[in-house]
């Protein structure tokens, strides 16, 4: 059986360094906001390329955190707009929801799976105020046209950066370092995964910095003294040891997906089945390798039998969620037909960094023998 992903065989290939990271911080007595998260804050912020780096539990609250400090600061309110494409996970626009801002969706297109940015301008009202970018599967998502209308209609441009850690924009830029600020998630299965959750923040804005940490620490900066109504959204020092010990590891991981990648590219023939399009590979770190089938369940299943795992990702997208389909701003919203095809026909085969040569060759045979019977179609 070739597992969809092990994150047991992530994990072991550097368990010598993770374990003694783990042991550090449980012989050092100091479990929060120390020395740990320090270091890490700092070699990701210069990974990235970023001023600030502000560590936090998770990646839907370094978005959420990003949304907020913008409220706080007076920038934004509830009730103003955010640009968010519609086919993103449901994190994305959680975010955005969760400070009583409206999410407005737009399509991305079938080429990209990332936002449309033809689409953006049209969307664009006196409410607006920030376009949320998603590179999602690890594609980045940026493009001149979209820094373009956030300079013009004066909007910040935000990055969830989730999926896309190493990945770079077409000016050799890393993405997280693009926009006016960034949320990365490090979930256990994302290409820099912690050993739970956690996730962070960059910026080059200092005061947007400064607002982040202090609401991610129950709104004080002084000890006891609350200047916020604050959250408790701090990354464990274990979770910041851990991720510091695998960063070094992160450019060989994403490496080897995008050598992955290239051979699905080259031997992946079925005529039932389409591949997303080919980005320059410094624009692609391979988080997720969708390909698409309108016989996608089928294919799920066949790809089961030949002892493949398989992800959907994902199965509904955030509009028809039930959460969703009663909110004002989504019950005219228009209808998002793309969204609807990726969401239908998308399959996510394996693009673990421990894939053999051998496991690539098996996955790419099964998937070129994939046939459907005519009566069918
Ligand atoms: C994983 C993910 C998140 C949320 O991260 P968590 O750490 O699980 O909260 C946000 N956006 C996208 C696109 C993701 O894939």
């Amino acid at each position: 059986m070739i597992p969809y992903q092990s994150l047991k065989e992530v994990t072991a290939r550097h368990s010598h360094a993770i374990h003694e990271a783990i042991n550090r911080v449980v012989d050092s007595g100091w479990y929060l906001l120390g020395e740990e998260n320090k270091h890490f804050e700092e070699h990701y912020a210069s990974y990235i390329g970023s001023k600030y780096c502000i560590d936090c539990s998770n990646g839907l609250e370094a978005l959420t955190l990003i949304y907020r400090a913008y409220i706080e600061m007076g920038i934004m309110k509830a009730g103003d707009e955010v640009i968010v494409p519609a086919n993103t996970y449901i994190a994305s626009i959680l975010a955005i929801t969760a400070n009583g801002l409206i999410p407005i969706l737009v399509e991305p297109t079938w080429e990209n799976l990332e936002i449309d940015d033809s689409l953006i301008e049209k969307a664009i009202t006196e409410r607006t105020r920030s376009i949320l970018i998603v590179h999602l599967y690890g594609r980045c998502a940026y493009t001149n046209k979209i820094a373009e209308l956030c300079e013009k209609y004066n909007l910040k441009l935000v990055e969830d950066n989730a999926q896309a850690h190493g990945c770079c924009n077409n000016a050799g830029h890393r993405t997280g370092s693009i926009g006016d600020a960034a949320g990365h998630s490090f979930y256990p299965g994302k290409n820099l995964g912690a050993l739970g959750d956690a996730g962070t923040v960059t910026t080059n804005d200092e005061l947007l910095a400064n607002t982040i940490r202090v609401l991610a620490n129950y709104g004080s900066q002084l000890k006891y003294i609350f200047q916020y109504e604050g959250k408790n959204s701090r990354m464990d020092e274990i979770q910041a040891a851990v991720l510091d010990a695998k960063l070094q590891y992160l450019d060989e991981d994403n490496h080897r997906r995008s050598e992955i990648a290239a051979s699905y590219y080259e031997s992946i023939e079925n005529p039932l089945i389409t591949l997303p399009r080919e980005i320059p590979s410094k624009q692609n770190v391979y988080h997720i390798f969708p390909i698409f089938c309108r016989y996608r369940d089928e294919l799920q299943t066949y790809l089961h039998k030949q002892g493949i795992g398989t992800m959907i990702h994902y199965p509904i997208p955030p509009y028809r969620q039930e959460c969703y389909v009663n909110q004002p701003w989504n019950i005219n919203s228009d209808k998002f037909p793309i969204t609807d095809r990726i969401h239908r026909e998308e399959l996510s085969i394996p693009i673990s960094p421990c894939l053999t040569e051998n496991e690539v060759w098996t996955i790419i045979e099964a998937i070129n023998g994939f046939q459907i019977e005519t009566t069918l179609r």
